[in-house]
């Protein structure tokens, strides 16, 4: 059994209230952790810590090489210790051992790579305006930043926030979701290792309403970074208003994956399926709504009924596993109560439809496919998080582009045809903040990920992440 406790100013410290809060294991409901669940003191101390570390300490002083060269010693650490930070992850989310070992963890190393690399490389401008003055602006770091994580990808979506944040010199207290908080304590403990001077990375553990809102709302905090549903995004967005703190906001989707009749069919079948099903549909940038263009809609349908039929369902350290279980009981509660509107709705089940047979311990789903969806249907206008497709006919470009933008949301989209002007012209008509051709969820650290619309707004990756945590300053030399 797992002991978490806070990590502040470089130490573990048990919450100044005594409690905890336990964690399960999804695969079977079993209790594989015992964490500290910080008061409204820990968060006080926590951040005055981080606050001297940012007002007084090296870390934004230091030759923005150093830090590069510190994110780099992380970057080999997390390649060090992936075995034991993808179990971790796994253990929490029932995430498969595959896509936490092979994919997360070392993208999030690259990810720190990434930032290592651009920390030094980031600067101001100068302006020949003026015969009678020298005008440039400088960037410096924003101050102290709190992370707020949710649960789908607990380590890589901290990554994206941890490696920008730290290069550009912010010191930050990162709140992981409650529901998988292991690997971000193992990363603190490889802070310390790499020489992250003490109070510039802590993590607290804890609820939302104590902890995340704390956060949000102290005078001491200068920038929130969120990443969570749009429900708690807009309270996030109004309490931070209140100290007008910088705020970037990553939030919930309702994405399409658009299928024209000239696609390779074959791709966009593969396409359609890790759209929706990779990481049981806990993807905030999910293909949870497939539009299909009609002349090839039957027998795309039957495919894709097929196909999800034969995806394995089961314990994520099993090898062949497609899909493990979802991350709690209320998740599955909440997607089954999705299968029953669709099925009252009057859409056509292709595929799943119920818990996985066989597997009465931990919170297994079939992987659900329905078709004859309406836009209008409640599973095709709201964010399920879990492995339901919606698949929707259309006729032409002009309609599939107008299904694809009726929704409040904007996070992402995918496009499969071999036109190369109907690719282009569609990437531009669709209100996404990534658009992928041919392909889908795909990620690379210089290439920036955010929301049009409901789905928040800022980016993370790239340059445009790190800007974020940089203010920029206008200096006047009066010649
Ligand atoms: P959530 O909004 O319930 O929680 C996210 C984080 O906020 C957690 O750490 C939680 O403890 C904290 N929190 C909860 N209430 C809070 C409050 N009042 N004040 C401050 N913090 C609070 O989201 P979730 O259920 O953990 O994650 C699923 C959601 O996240 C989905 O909507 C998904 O689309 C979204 N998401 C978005 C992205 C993206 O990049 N756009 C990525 C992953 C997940």
């Amino acid at each position: 059994m797992i002991e978490g406790k806070l990590f502040i100013n470089g130490s573990w410290i048990s919450s100044k209230s005594g409690e905890t809060f336990p964690c399960l294991n999804p695969a079977d409901e079993s209790q594989i952790a015992t964490c500290a669940s910080a008061s409204k003191a820990d968060v006080d101390s926590t951040v005055l810590a981080a606050r001297k570390a940012f007002d007084e300490g090296p870390w934004p002083r230091m030759p923005a090489a150093k830090r590069g060269k510190i994110l780099n010693k992380l970057a080999s650490l997390i390649q060090r210790d992936a075995d034991e930070l993808a179990k971790r992850e796994t253990l929490c989310t029932g995430k498969t051992w595959f896509d936490s070992r092979k994919i997360e963890i070392p993208f999030a190393g690259q990810v720190f790579a990434y930032y290592a690399g651009l920390a030094d490389k980031v600067g101001g401008r100068t302006l020949p305006n003026r015969e009678d003055a020298f005008l440039m602006t400088i960037k410096q770091p924003v101050g102290v930043m709190a992370a707020i994580v949710p649960w789908n990808f607990p380590f890589l979506l901290s990554a994206w926030k941890i490696a920008p944040a730290l290069a550009a010199g912010c010191t930050m207290i990162l709140k992981p979701a409650s529901l998988t908080p292991l690997s971000i304590l193992h990363f603190a403990e490889l802070c310390n290792e790499a020489g992250v001077p003490p109070g510039v990375f802590n993590v607290l553990t804890g609820s939302g309403s104590t902890v995340g809102m704390g956060l949000v709302q102290h005078p001491g905090v200068d920038k929130v970074a969120f990443t969570g549903s749009t429900e708690v995004g807009r309270i996030v967005q109004a309490e931070a208003a209140k100290t007008c703190k910088r705020i970037t906001l990553e939030l919930g989707g309702k994405s399409p994956n658009i299928v024209f009749e000239d696609a390779d069919q074959k791709a966009a079948l593969r396409g359609a399926l890790t759209g929706i099903f990779y990481n049981k549909g806990e993807v905030c940038a999910a293909g949870s709504r497939v539009l299909v263009q009609r002349s090839i809609y039957d027998g795309f349908v039957e495919q894709l009924g097929e196909k999800a039929k034969k995806l394995k369902v089961g314990h994520p350290m099993e090898e062949g596993t497609r899909m493990g279980p979802v991350i709690s009981q209320a998740q599955l509660d909440n997607a089954l109560s999705f299968i029953q509107s669709a099925k009252d709705e009057g859409a056509r089940l292709m595929a799943g439809g119920d818990r996985a047979k066989g597997l009465d311990k931990g919170y297994y789903l079939e992987a659900t496919v329905f078709a004859d969806v309406s836009n209008d249907m409640r599973i095709a206008r709201e964010e399920i998080f879990g492995p339901v497709l919606s698949v929707i006919p259309f006729e032409d470009e002009k309609e599939a582009w107008e299904i694809a933008n009726a929704t409040p949301y904007g996070l992402a989209a995918g496009i499969w045809t071999r036109d190369v002007s109907r690719a282009l012209r569609t990437a531009k008509a669709i209100s996404a903040g990534t658009v992928w051709v041919n392909a889908y969820n795909l990620y690379d650290p210089g290439l920036p990920f955010g929301g049009f619309k409901q789905s928040g707004f800022g980016r993370e990756l790239g340059i445009e992440a790190m800007e974020s945590y940089l203010e920029t300053k206008s200096v006047w030399v009066q010649l």
